[in-house]
């Protein structure tokens, strides 16, 4: 269970002395107990302490990461049930099943569609993260072919999905080092899968529907060295799903269940039906779902999870943001028009966009509004003639651009005036309220 920074405060060495950056050791416990400060910025808390803070410190689901390097897949380390309460961390893997029944041909075609199924929204890259290998043939040499085969195409992070050790056994020579998620062990293997995992430093996927024989599975499994497990109660509709992963997080979260405290997976690549699998994907994604499977990446199916994941775990209390900074968009030069608006991911990008697809080349002024649109920010007094005249002169924009016009958004038309005033030498232009309106402004006003 977490504890609060009052708890927390016990155990530091209450001197004040400031050395983790912070005025007093309350200030310091209080940031530890949401954590936004570590434990290791006091150099002076005792060894003693340091085991208690960090073992009740420990987050109730457990990071686990699959992979290594840039591709590597970090989930868990979960602390709520609901992201209003503060913010959920780290973002669904949504892998893809590749049988090692295909031919060669056949897995290197759906390796490319995988590694290719990428889009970029609002400043992110989103992408399938990871290949989920099936032993389907049964056959420990086609599966160890297929696993060779995959990691010599791509360095996405694997998981090796097989319940039979053979297959295993035969397959883990070709990752060493890698990391990959090995799905999974239940109540006939585990013996030789949890031996398999240690050996190899993998992680390992626990399979059971029935949540008491899963919990009992997960301590058997613990007690034996591995820590690092996945959780796959078997959901397969969406009623399970909802009511598996719930209680599993609940538990987890409310009551410090140990044998609960691990990410939850399922694989929805056997549904049937293409449409049914993205919504209980969708279902997965919205309650609690670390791991997720698809039969394919198409990109009609993969596009709606992407953005449902990216809403869900971006942090409702940090606004999604740009660099302050004038940006080119198409190749403006000193006749080309110059517009300036807030630095809120959402509205630059429709701005941007709005710009290209009026095919006229132009300089796009985005000023810091601590990621405020247009409005919020003028109401919050964050986007004023003052900040943006200042911003201005700053950049230098005088240099750019020959006409010394500049377009601002029609929501903030009041401040035209005042502007006006603060850049005297400047002509202040009212552009329109909305991006969408952006190509027919610049054909019927830009001269
Ligand atoms: S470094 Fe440690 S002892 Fe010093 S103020 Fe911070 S918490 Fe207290």
């Amino acid at each position: 269970m977490a504890l609060s920074g009052i708890e927390i405060f016990k155990y530091l060495p209450k001197t004040n002395c400031g050395k983790c950056k912070f005025p007093t050791c309350l200030a310091f416990a209080m940031k530890l107990a949401v954590k936004q400060a570590s434990l290791d910025q006091c150099p002076d808390v005792s060894p003693e302490s340091k085991a208690k803070l960090s073992d009740a410190s420990a987050p109730p689901i457990r990071l686990i990461t699959i992979g290594t390097g840039e591709n590597a897949v970090s989930v868990g380390e979960e602390t709520i049930m609901f992201r209003h309460e503060k913010t959920f961390y780290h973002t669904p893997g949504i892998a893809v099943v590749i049988s090692d029944k295909s031919s060669a041909d056949e897995i290197k075609q759906k390796v490319d569609k995988t590694v290719k199924a990428a889009v970029e929204r609002v400043g992110q890259h989103l992408k399938v993260d990871l290949i989920a290998i099936e032993n389907e043939s049964g056959d420990p040499q086609k599966f160890a072919e297929a696993v060779k085969l995959i990691t010599g195409l791509t360095s996405l992070p694997l998981i090796l999905k097989s319940d039979k050790i053979d297959s295993l056994k035969s397959a883990l020579p070709f990752l060493n080092g890698k990391k990959p998620l090995i799905w999974a062990a239940n109540e006939t293997n585990y013996h030789d899968f949890a031996q398999a995992a240690k050996e190899n430093g993998c992680s390992l996927a626990v399979y059971e529907p029935d949540l008491n024989k899963l919990s009992d599975l997960v301590e058997k499994i613990t007690a034996l060295g591995v820590k690092d497990l996945v959780l796959d109660p078997g959901a397969l509709k969406a009623k399970d799903i909802i009511e598996k992963f719930t209680i599993i997080r609940r538990s987890a979260i409310k009551k410090a269940f140990k044998p609960f405290g691990y990410p939850v997976m399922s694989f929805f690549h056997k549904s049937g039906d293409s449409m049914m699998e993205v919504m209980l994907a969708s279902v997965a994604i919205s309650k609690y779902g670390s791991i997720i499977g698809l039969s394919s990446a198409e990109m009609w199916k993969v596009l709606p999870l992407f953005a449902l994941r990216q809403n869900i775990y971006t942090d409702p209390q940090k606004p999604m943001k740009v660099e302050q900074k004038i940006y080119k968009i198409g190749d403006p030069d000193k006749n080309s028009p110059l517009m300036i608006t807030t630095n809120f991911s959402l509205t630059y990008f429709l701005v941007a966009g709005e710009i290209e697809n009026s095919k006229v080349s132009a300089w796009l002024a985005v000023q810091d509004s601590e990621g405020l649109s247009v409005m919020t920010a003028w109401a919050a007094g964050k986007f004023s003639a003052g900040s943006i005249a200042n911003f201005i002169n700053t950049i230098k924009a005088a240099e750019l651009v020959n006409h010394k016009k500049l377009i601002i958004p029609g929501y903030v038309s009041v401040l035209s005036g005042s502007l006006q005033e603060k850049l005297p030498d400047w002509n202040i232009i009212v552009g329109p309220r909305e991006a969408n309106a952006i190509p027919v402004f610049f054909k019927n006003e830009w001269k």
